[in-house]
């Protein structure tokens, strides 16, 4: 069955973002401003009974982050967006929000690296118990989902690009009354919207495609249609970790043309998944757009457009995929993605440079993955980068 996203909407959304600001600007300005000036205690008072549509302190919330949040909660068809400093630091303000000492997260196996990590390192000194399961086998996920208070995932996920079915993962925390998160950064709101599928929450760092443009660093959480965003909220007001107004401007600006690059991104790493998939040097290419990828017919489903990451391994041992990399002319050896240049980096000195040997099994990843992120650069030029690079790998 073909994905209805409805791309229209998402195009006239993304140019005209939120457009009711202050003396008919076109552009929300940068309110740069820690505080706001009340014209009467009777205002503050009103402030502080939570019926006034007025900011007293910037950690509490700002206009230009305001603006930003309604054009993500508007694309991820959310109730509310809450902007933070960072990726990390939204997924850290969920399970801040979500869970007390002695509950359990149930967490997919595959996950951006960094999860993980916060979990292990942050979550469980607290208390927290952190279960990882594999969530393609749901039949496992069923019988462990019963008495966990939440679950997090990533589809696709980084950075071999596995695709979780997420109506039915949603459909099994429903019934278990557990609290459903998915980061959702890989494919953004234009391909997909987890939010329809039923689960509660949608986490992105803000840095990669909503920005686009590898000038800030952000994260973002939007809560589904009557989801309780109070203890968000208040771990954001409590700890601080807001996004700062003129990140939130560019982000603003970002997205602008989001709708625009992600097509662009779509067309681009299709292509080059399937130049890479005939070529020789190339032993295995991850890309949900494949039809020889495992879940090809789950992602067809529940995605719009495949998104501009891939991965793959070059034919050979670690030195080869290091010189693979080491010949690129135009893609950049660079961390992070989703930015309008393409960059490239060897999970195993990144994402994956803690991982057991079983972990690397587990998530798909062998010393000779590359990972791309896909810019929106000339397909021809992107071809002939790897083309050469490989030739002399
Ligand atoms: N989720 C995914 C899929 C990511 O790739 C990243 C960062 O690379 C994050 C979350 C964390 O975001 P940030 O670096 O903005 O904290």
């Amino acid at each position: 069955m073909a994905n209805t996203n409805p791309l229209r909407e998402d195009q006239t959304l993304c140019a005209r973002g939120d457009h009711t600001h202050a003396h008919g600007a076109i552009v929300q300005p940068i309110y740069q401003s820690a505080t706001f000036r009340f014209e009467s205690t009777d205002q503050v008072e009103e402030f502080n009974q939570g019926n006034s549509p007025r900011y007293m302190y910037t950690r509490y919330g700002n206009p230009t982050l305001a603006s930003a949040e309604a054009t993500i909660a508007a694309l991820e068809h959310g109730d509310r967006a809450f902007l933070f400093a960072s990726g990390l630091a939204a997924t850290a303000a969920f399970c801040h929000a979500t869970l007390r000492s002695g509950d359990r997260i149930v967490a997919a196996s595959r996950l951006y690296g960094g999860t993980p990590f916060f979990l292990n390192e942050c979550l469980k000194p607290l208390g927290v118990e952190i279960e990882y399961a594999d969530f393609t086998d749901l039949d496992h996920l069923a019988t462990i989902l019963p008495g966990a208070r939440a679950c997090w995932f990533e589809t696709p996920t980084n950075p071999t690009l596995g695709i979780v079915d997420g109506a039915k993962v949603a459909t099994l925390c429903r019934n278990n009354h557990v609290i459903s998160a998915v980061d959702n950064t890989f494919a953004t709101p234009i391909n997909q919207k987890p939010l329809s599928w039923g689960t509660d929450w949608v986490m992105h760092s803000a840095t990669k495609y909503l920005n686009g443009h590898s000038d800030i660093i952000g994260g973002v959480l939007v809560a589904g249609n009557g989801v309780d965003c109070t203890g968000v909220e208040k771990v954001r007001k409590g700890t601080g970790g807001i996004m700062d107004p003129h990140a939130a401007f560019l982000l603003s600006r970002g997205m602008k043309t989001l709708a625009l690059r992600v097509e662009r991104h779509n067309a681009n790493a299709l292509a080059l998944a399937a130049h890479l998939n005939a070529h020789p040097k190339v032993t295995r290419v991850h890309y949900p757009g494949l039809p020889s990828h495992p879940a090809h017919e789950v992602a067809s489903r529940q995605m719009r457009g495949f998104g501009g990451m891939l991965a793959f391994d070059v034919k050979g041992e670690y030195a080869t995929a290091k010189r693979f990399v080491d010949g690129l002319k135009l893609i950049a050896n660079a961390a992070s993605l989703g930015g309008v240049e393409s960059l490239i980096s060897l999970p195993i000195l990144t994402s994956h440079v803690h991982a057991s040997p079983e972990e690397l099994l587990d998530a798909d990843v062998t010393d000779a993955t590359v990972r791309l992120s896909v810019g929106i650069e000339a397909i021809d030029d992107l071809r002939d980068d790897v083309d050469s690079a490989l030739a002399g790998a």
